[in-house]
């Protein structure tokens, strides 16, 4: 994850095939995760999810959404946040375009909260892939891990050249 969020930020989670969700734990570091880094919750809301994620609600929502995505990737992208925060807009090249569709901007930059937009960032990936909260970070879903996190470091490598062109102009 190096490149794509500060070392303790950004979260992981997978669906079970025995239906609980194995998310990361408060405070990990996603450069560099051990065993017991990997907590398993309850998928049901507002379960008990002590040492998790702070973010495991939007997680469970996004599980829960019936999208059949399984796994979740977020991270606080620097470029793809500060772009949306300043233009107020997503910055996803052709690459990511062809690959993922568009992402969906969403939230207020001057609203963060932790867990907000639990619903709207649900909603938005039943049938996207990408969704970039302003003021806050990317949650990428999809069927595994590696598939979310690919979609995740692709937004956040378009909004890195899109931030460099608009500096050197
Ligand atoms: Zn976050």
């Amino acid at each position: 994850m190096s490149g794509a969020l500060a070392a303790r930020s950004g979260n992981m989670s997978q669906k079970r095939s025995d239906g609980a969700l194995t998310i990361t734990r408060s405070g990990a570091m996603l450069s560099d995760l051990s065993e017991s880094d990997l907590i398993t919750v309850s998928l049901q809301n507002d379960a008990p999810a002590i040492n998790a994620s702070s973010e495991v609600e939007i997680h469970r929502a996004i599980i829960n959404n019936k999208s059949g995505k399984e796994a979740v990737v977020h991270a606080h992208c620097p470029y793809t946040i500060a772009l949306a925060n300043v233009y107020g807009e997503v910055f996803a090249d052709n690459e990511c375009l062809s690959c993922f569709g568009p992402p969906l901007l969403l939230g207020d930059q001057d609203k963060f909260i932790v867990g907000g937009y639990k619903d709207q960032i649900a909603g938005a990936l039943s049938n996207h892939v990408v969704a970039v909260v302003a003021g806050h970070g990317v949650f990428a879903a999809a069927q595994t891990l590696l598939e979310a996190y690919i979609y995740l470091t692709a937004l956040e490598a378009s909004s890195k050249l899109v931030y460099l062109q608009k500096t050197l102009q």
